[in-house]
């Protein structure tokens, strides 16, 4: 397998004809949602561009001063550029730095490589700061971005780029990946594989954090609460939980009830698409009897809704009040979520 990267095998091949070819192009773009796998190829390619021992042309060795410094994300020469640490938004200060940093000739490889991450948090007018060195990138400059899909970023930014676009790996294949090369035991690798849609970035991540799984059950069982209570006492959970929110958390929680309202709405439609929340089928199922397809998908749309008026800065507990007022009341709340 080239470059030992699993699931994007073809982009892999792409990139390393590129590096053997003498073609590399000063910028890509890499595209798909969180945990799919867009960093670590990033890393892979700015390894092949700098490996000091290639054992192909286009391969890095993985075990060099460079592919070792780089996959620590320690090289000199790699400048990763992402949104710090409790800001919502990559600064314009932060683009002004990489491009002083890029003018310099690398200290040791033989690209400098910028690792642009999750660059659609990047307003506008930041976006815009950057197109100069994009359109004029400095010799020996590689800038790889990441962003959830091009449309996410300005054309000006998106049409400068090489854009490969990187899709979750089938469940089934991911399923026995996490089992064959990460050692996961099946009945974990098959949950992983569906919690994280087939993402392996994000499976992984789950199975280094296991606190992150117990998190996701505790959102999923205070989903099937609220779906028993009456308006009134939703209220009183929201006033109660939600009076000064951690917005990534809440993004997260309502990311996780989504998934359970795109479930039901599996069920609810007799699709034999495989559910997220394997764990839950149960519960699914019994829930889906009383939930019609119609109002499955409303409340899914309204959750995605939320999601993009979290993010422009509205009231949080209002968003969610919203949401939790549409809800229909389910009977028997008691016998649900008992497993
Ligand atoms: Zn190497």
């Amino acid at each position: 397998m080239p470059w030992d990267i699993f699931a994007h095998e073809w982009a892999a091949r792409l990139l390393q004809q590129h590096i053997a070819g003498g073609e590399a192009r000063h910028a890509y773009l890499f595209t798909g949602p969180p945990g799919v796998g867009r960093r670590s190829l990033a890393l892979r390619f700015a390894q092949a561009l700098n490996c000091l021992q290639p054992p192909a042309p286009g391969e890095p060795c993985g075990h060099c001063r460079a592919c070792d410094l780089i996959a620590r994300q320690q090289h000199p020469d790699l400048s990763i550029l992402q949104v710090e640490e409790d800001a919502r938004q990559i600064k314009v200060e932060q683009v002004r730095t990489l491009q002083r940093a890029l003018s310099l000739s690398p200290y040791e490889a033989r690209y400098r490589v910028a690792l642009l991450l999750d660059f659609q948090r990047a307003t506008p007018s930041t976006q815009n700061a950057m197109l100069k060195t994009l359109e004029e990138a400095p010799e020996k400059v590689v800038l790889l971005l990441t962003a959830g899909s091009a449309e996410d970023l300005l054309p000006t930014i998106t049409s400068r780029c090489e854009v490969l676009r990187l899709r979750p790996a089938p469940l089934q294949s991911l399923e026995e990946a996490l089992t064959a090369r990460w050692g996961v035991p099946p009945d974990e690798a098959r949950l992983l594989a569906h919690i994280s849609g087939g993402r392996p970035g994000y499976a992984l991540r789950l199975r280094d954090n296991p606190a992150l799984l117990e998190q996701r059950q505790t959102w999923l069982l205070e989903l099937g609460e609220l779906l028993g209570m009456p308006l009134r006492e939703r209220l009183a959970w929201s006033k109660q939980n939600l009076r000064k929110p951690d917005r990534d958390e809440l993004r997260e929680r309502l990311q996780t009830w989504l998934t359970f309202w795109r479930d039901l709405l599996l069920v609810a439609s007799g699709a034999g698409a495989p559910l997220t929340n394997i764990d839950f089928s149960a519960d699914l199922r019994r829930l889906g009897g009383q939930i019609s397809m119609a109002e499955a998908r409303d409340r899914a749309a309204d959750l995605e809704k939320a999601l993009v008026r979290l993010d422009a800065n509205l009231n949080a507990r209002l968003v969610v009040e919203n949401l939790l007022l549409a809800w229909p009341r389910v009977s028997q709340p008691s016998e649900l979520f008992l497993e």
